[in-house]
C-alpha cells in the first residue's frame, strides 16, 4: 500500500473509531502547550521535558522526551501505537494501560511485550 494512503487511513481511523484516545491525547497536549512541536504523518509530536522516563502515544498525539528527538525508531514505534489506535479504536485504552503497567513494573521486559512488538512492526521500526 502506498504510504500516503496508509497515513491517510490511519488519520481517518484516529478521528473516527479511534477518537476517544485522540481526544485524550489532545487534552494531554494542552498541558505541554509550550513545548516544541513537529507535525508528521498527520500527527502532532510534542517534545516533552525529560522528567518522564519514556515516550508515549495517544491517538494522533505523540509525546517524545526532548533528549530522544533524534531517535527515528522511537518516533516509528510511537507512530505504531497510533496505527494500533486506528485498528483497535476504543479498545486501545487496554493496550495503553498494559503498556504503562509493563513500563513501570518490568522495564527490562517492556519492549518484548506482544503489544510493544506489534507497535514496532506497525510503525516500521528497524532493529539491528
Ligand atoms: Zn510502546
Amino acid at each position: 500500500m502506498n504510504k500516503h494512503i496508509k497515513h491517510a487511513l490511519v488519520f481517518i481511523g484516529n478521528i473516527t473509531w479511534g477518537l476517544p484516545m485522540t481526544i485524550i491525547g489532545f487534552l494531554v497536549s494542552i498541558f505541554f502547550m509550550c513545548m516544541p512541536k513537529r507535525f508528521r504523518k498527520y500527527c502532532m509530536i510534542t517534545y516533552v521535558p525529560c522528567w518522564y522516563p519514556g515516550a508515549w502515544s495517544m491517538g494522533l498525539f505523540l509525546f517524545i522526551p526532548h533528549d530522544c528527538k533524534d531517535s527515528v525508531n522511537l518516533h516509528r514505534h510511537e507512530y505504531g501505537h497510533t496505527v494500533q489506535n486506528a485498528i483497535l479504536g476504543p479498545f486501545q485504552i487496554i493496550i495503553e494501560l498494559m503498556s504503562l503497567i509493563s513500563f513501570f513494573t518490568a522495564p527490562s521486559k517492556h519492549s518484548n511485550r506482544w503489544f510493544e512488538k506489534w507497535a514496532d512492526k506497525l510503525g516500521g521500526v528497524e532493529r539491528d
